[in-house]
């Protein structure tokens, strides 16, 4: 029998609000000296009052258009209930039956396909607090809350069960969050947590409609993590049901030193959060004309920019997509091509050459080093001067990589390195032929086999002359002179 996946996923992302979601104390939690970012509205003392944050209703809408959702003109918040250490209150301000934004799409391009994924829902709500669990060596164990993270505002947004494979997951994931990165509405990082992911998955007869018990995944914390765990777990259900057993709803782990998932909670304990409306919070109304106001204000999103790019710098299809996939190496394009004042053929040229550089050597290095563009030390000044020293031919392309190399590692200038290394190519006849005779006289093999008919003997001759000149030789002008001097060979002179 074959089988086909069915996978929904649900993203908690937290929002890029300067105060949290209900109390004025600072969002920007990470890095900052545990319990210092803290109220008593945060710490969930008795007797306080939440007030919305209008910044973080305003980053949902604009969430909400991007992923052409209906925007409720009415919505409310609800208490979610449920005792864990790192809910201060008890209960969760959330949206349950309300949500702010509901019934959109995204769409992800699998194999060269457009297809379009439901999203059910974009509702807020507020993060908890973060517990540390220690494991002293002397046996001891015990846990500490840092309460910073309680009440920062999160996103909420719930896929329909349209995703049919864990790579049509991962570009959904990836999809997503470079939207919400081009909005500024989250940093999406999913390492630090700011962009987190649980995915349901079932799995039934390729074809029908059936529904088979769906298992949550949580705990992956990368992109490659999301499709590993579910890659196992659509696995591990075939084998269960193949086997002639029965798949458990449950929710389960994934275990990334294992590379497995294990079960952390079965149906019967499944929570019953007694949702109600939350008593401290008035009815959020939300008027048509300040969603139209967003909706004027939404910044170009990343298909409008990739068309932009495909018509305004003449790059093709594929290096406008990968380009405009991530907004910081679309932004450091643009940055490089607005440097100069160009137009026509020769802002085309200039764009795709910077497009080479960033989807080529570049986005190598960075993931040989795992860093991220923004942390690179190439300023677009710097690639842009490399470009004109190949332009100029004054580096070969072979060279420029070398030379970019040590900008990426240095932060140096091009020119400085260049002249350093003594590095610029030669180009002139008179400092190349001395080079040419050196690899004539020590391959007359080479030459007998060119002078019998043999042309690719050329080619051998020609990568003397670049070993002699370590590679600075112009292959131009070598191939010009070599070829010169072997017919004035046959001519017998
Ligand atoms: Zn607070
Ligand atoms: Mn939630």
């Amino acid at each position: 029998m074959e089988w086909e996946a069915v996978i929904g996923l649900e993203v908690h992302a937290q929002l890029l609000t300067r105060s949290k979601m209900f109390c004025p104390c600072p969002a920007d939690y990470q890095g900052a000296e545990p319990n210092t970012r803290v109220c008593p509205v945060c710490l969930g003392m008795p007797g306080v009052l939440p007030v919305i944050n209008r910044r973080a209703v305003e980053f949902a809408i604009m969430t909400g258009l991007a992923l052409h959702c209906a925007i409720a003109p009415q919505t409310r918040f609800d208490r979610k209930n449920y005792p864990y250490p790192d809910l201060m209150k008890g209960y969760q301000i959330s949206q349950y039956a309300e949500p702010l934004a509901y019934d959109g799409w995204l769409e992800v391009e699998v194999n060269g396909q457009r297809r379009r994924v439901g999203i059910t829902r974009v509702h807020l709500e507020e993060d908890v607090a973060k517990l540390h669990h220690v494991h002293q060596p002397t046996g001891e164990a015990y846990s500490l809350v840092d309460v910073n993270r309680s009440g920062v505002p999160l996103l909420e947004i719930v896929s329909r069960p349209d995703l049919r494979s864990p790579e049509e997951a991962r570009l959904y994931l990836m999809r997503l969050r470079t939207i919400l990165q081009y909005l500024g509405v989250c940093s999406g990082d999913m390492e630090k947590g700011t962009f987190r992911c649980d995915a349901n998955v079932s799995i039934r007869p390729k074809g029908s409609s059936a529904l088979f018990p769906k298992v949550e995944v949580k705990n992956m914390n990368s992109f490659k993590a999301v499709q590993r765990a579910l890659e196992y777990e659509i696995r591990r259900q075939i084998r269960v049901v193949e086997q002639g057993g029965e798949v458990a709803q449950e929710t389960r782990g994934w275990v990334e030193e294992q590379g497995v998932t294990v079960s952390q909670r079965t149906k019967e304990f499944a929570h019953d959060y007694r949702y109600f409306p939350e008593p401290d919070l008035p009815p959020l109304l939300i008027s048509p004309e300040w969603v139209e106001e967003i909706r004027r204000r939404l910044p170009e999103l990343p298909d409008a920019r990739r068309e932009r790019f495909e018509r305004e710098y003449g790059l093709p299809r594929y290096d406008a997509s990968l380009l405009t996939a991530s907004k910081e190496m679309a932004d450091y394009l643009e940055a490089c091509v607005r440097l100069r004042p160009l137009s026509g053929e020769a802002l085309h040229r200039t764009a795709k050459a910077v497009s080479n550089w960033l989807l080529g050597e570049f986005s190598r290095l960075l993931n040989l080093h795992n860093l991220e563009l923004s942390q690179a030390k190439v300023p677009p000044a710097h690639l842009l001067a490399l470009q004109d020293l190949v332009d100029q031919g004054t580096l070969s392309v072979t060279m420029a990589k070398a030379v970019f190399e040590e900008m990426f590692a240095t932060g140096r200038h091009p020119l400085e390195i260049v002249q350093e290394r003594g590095m610029a190519q030669i180009s002139a006849a008179e400092e190349v032929l001395p080079a040419v005779e050196e690899a004539l006289r020590g391959s007359p093999q080479a030459v007998q086999d060119y002078l019998k008919g043999k042309e690719t003997a050329l080619r051998y001759l020609i990568g003397q002359v670049m070993k002699i000149t370590k590679g600075r030789a112009n292959p131009v002008v070598v191939h010009t002179l070599l070829k010169g001097r072997l017919e004035e060979m046959k001519g017998g002179r």
